[in-house]
């Protein structure tokens, strides 16, 4: 069984990197609401937990174009390698009008599945550090 651990918006680095010791699997933080101004908070030392991102604002009921989620989805392998990411919103969708809910999630997995089509055509350059060989 996966443990995951969602953290609201905040100071991150207040929180990292003691939540490496953490007994998760997953750490599921909210960077989209600040355009990922903290994603270097996660980049050193070297994130090892899986990361769910949040790939789309549930503060604001415009939706996010697919191209827009790409673009976000991007950074989050920036961080870890894509086996190691899952791209979730923000946070709760529940005080959003359910059009712009529905709207959000829809392009959230279009953009995934366009991602994961890049990385299967080898057309997508992946920033995350190179996953350590089982032999190093
Ligand atoms: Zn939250």
């Amino acid at each position: 069984m996966r443990i995951g651990l969602h953290v609201c918006y905040g100071d991150y680095s207040r929180i990292y990197p003691e939540i490496l010791d953490f007994p998760i699997d997953e750490f599921d933080v909210e960077l989209a609401n600040d355009d990922y101004g903290q994603l270097d908070v996660f980049t050193e030392p070297e994130f090892t937990k899986d990361l769910a991102l949040g790939v789309v604002d549930v503060h604001t009921a415009d939706v996010e174009s697919v191209e827009e989620v790409k673009r976000n989805i991007a950074r989050g392998l920036e961080v870890v390698p894509p086996e190691r990411l899952t791209v979730s919103p923000d946070c709760g969708l529940k005080l959003l009008p359910r059009e712009a809910a529905y709207g959000k999630m829809r392009n959230l997995v279009e953009a995934a599945r366009e991602i994961e089509r890049d990385l299967d055509r080898g057309n997508l350059d992946v920033g995350a550090p190179e996953e350590a060989s089982a032999d190093d």
